[in-house]
């Protein structure tokens, strides 16, 4: 467990006022907050193994989740991960990271990916895509060889850097060991350039950076023949699409391509139709919305929104949440008026420089603080566990970023909440997001149920 603390960090000189405000949100605390710890669920005790004769014996035994999960992730055909036949030091690393039994996605892609065949595949927010591709990477990467095998390609920073460092502990026993590179904007080009001198098996990118180091034959993709695009969707938005094609162009000829999204809009078909040949279709979204998610609404003026959030706060049971508004200006002002009511909260959006989004984001996973205010930039593939609560300040435009931001509680079928505030302005939204999903958002109780929120 982590307890909430007072941790202003290195201030950097440039954008000076941004980071006072940001020092100043760190360093007010809210009283409850200090007293009531965030609850962590972390895969890690000094448990060590002995005497099971398998590949288990002296590696440290992970605690065991046993919070209440939903089908969403357990039904399952009833595999285990040795039925993969991976090999014994991806096993070591799939164990030591907690995972007990592969899920649905799982289960049905990794044996698709170990064939080489191009993947389309659909699943639920938070319901292990992630290592989904990244165990069969893991298992096709040959670490005695020094090219790069794998391309994993990502629509925003902070993720890129989640899964990076998902790839490094999974795959933390391989030997030769593995070198996993993460690549993106707003870092030092030359560092990258730098750090491609020496041997990288795997690279987790953001399109832009990748495309920029390919092009110069900085980083080498001749011999890359998987490519994984996560938050396809995401990806292949106009802005992205031109891009990705020429990454494409500049990898092995004979490479694999897999799609992982929840959300696969009609844009996605051409580009699927012009590069990705005879996909294997996985589709475990007969619903859309998670089940263990609980969803309500609040109507309120737009001037009633910060004391309705302060009432939220009052009365949840919250271990962390994150809060969305629909621009960069209103997550700035909410989170001061979030602080000046005595919350501790951090916030985070894409104009905030990239040190300082770097810095936010692992210090809000850590725990540092109860409230994170964002805009969009946290919409997807975000995992903290200890997430418990999503709050819609501001209602989304669409239904796929709403499944989107909703999906950053519940994560592997855990229980979450999801709270929306919505002004007259946001009616027909409201609705039309509840068609689309075919789901259900109903009135906020007086009383809510910590059953169905604290797990
Ligand atoms: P993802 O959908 O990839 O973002 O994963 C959501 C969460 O589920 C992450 O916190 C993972 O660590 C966790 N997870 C993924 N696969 C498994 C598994 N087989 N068993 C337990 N937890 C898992």
């Amino acid at each position: 467990m982590a307890s909430v603390q007072k941790t202003p960090q290195h201030h950097q000189q440039h954008h000076q006022q941004q980071q006072q405000q940001q020092h100043q949100i760190q360093q007010q605390q809210q009283p409850h907050a200090t007293n009531n710890k965030i609850n962590h669920h972390p895969n890690n005790n000094a448990n060590l193994i002995t005497g099971t004769g398998t590949f288990r014996d002296g590696l440290v035994a992970p605690v065991s989740d046993d919070r209440y999960k939903t089908e969403d992730v357990t039904q399952t055909k009833g595999r285990d991960f040795e039925d993969f036949f991976l090999k014994r030091e991806l096993l070591m690393g799939i164990f030591e990271k907690g995972f007990e039994k592969p899920s649905p996605i799982q289960e049905e892609a990794i044996p698709i990916i170990l064939q080489n065949r191009n993947v389309l595949a659909r699943a639920k927010n938070g319901t292990g895509k992630t290592a989904a591709y990244i165990i069969p990477s893991l298992e096709k990467t040959d670490t005695t060889k020094g090219h790069i095998q794998v391309l994993i390609l990502i629509p925003t920073r902070e993720l890129a850097l989640q899964t990076s460092a998902i790839v490094k502990e999974i795959g933390k026993h391989m030997s030769p060991t593995l070198q996993c590179m993460v690549t993106t904007g707003g870092t030092s080009l030359k560092d990258d350039i730098m750090r491609l001198y020496n041997a990288v098996h795997m690279i987790v990118a953001t399109p832009g950076r990748i495309l920029d180091l390919a092009s110069k034959k900085v980083a080498d993709l001749s011999k890359c023949r998987t490519i994984i695009m996560d938050e396809a969707d995401k990806l292949l938005s106009p802005e992205f699409q031109p891009v990705l094609e020429q990454i494409i162009s500049l990898c092995d000829p004979s490479h694999q391509i897999c799609l992982f999204s929840a959300t696969f809009p009609v844009t996605v078909k051409g580009f699927c139709e012009k590069f990705v040949d005879k996909p294997y279709s996985i589709n475990l979204m007969d619903e859309l919305t998670l089940r263990g998610i609980t969803q309500f609404y609040a109507y309120v003026e737009e001037r009633q929104k910060v004391h309705c959030l302060n009432t939220l706060f009052s009365k949840l049971e919250i271990n962390q949440s994150i809060i969305f508004c629909n621009s960069v200006n209103r997550v700035e002002l909410l989170a001061k008026k979030i602080t000046e009511l005595g919350y501790s909260c951090y916030y985070i959006h894409a104009k905030m420089q990239q040190a300082n989004r770097n810095r936010v984001f692992h210090e809000f996973r850590n725990g540092a603080t109860r409230h994170l205010v964002t805009s969009d930039l946290f919409t997807r593939g975000i995992d903290i566990q200890s997430v418990n609560v999503v709050i819609n300040f501001d209602f989304p435009k669409n239904s796929e970023t709403y499944l989107h931001r909703i999906g950053r509680s519940g994560r592997f079928g855990h229980l979450g909440l999801s709270v929306n505030l919505i002004t007259t302005n946001d009616k027909d939204s409201l609705r039309r997001v509840e068609k689309e999903l075919g789901t259900e958002i109903r009135p906020i109780p007086k009383d809510i149920s910590r059953s169905l929120y604290v797990g």
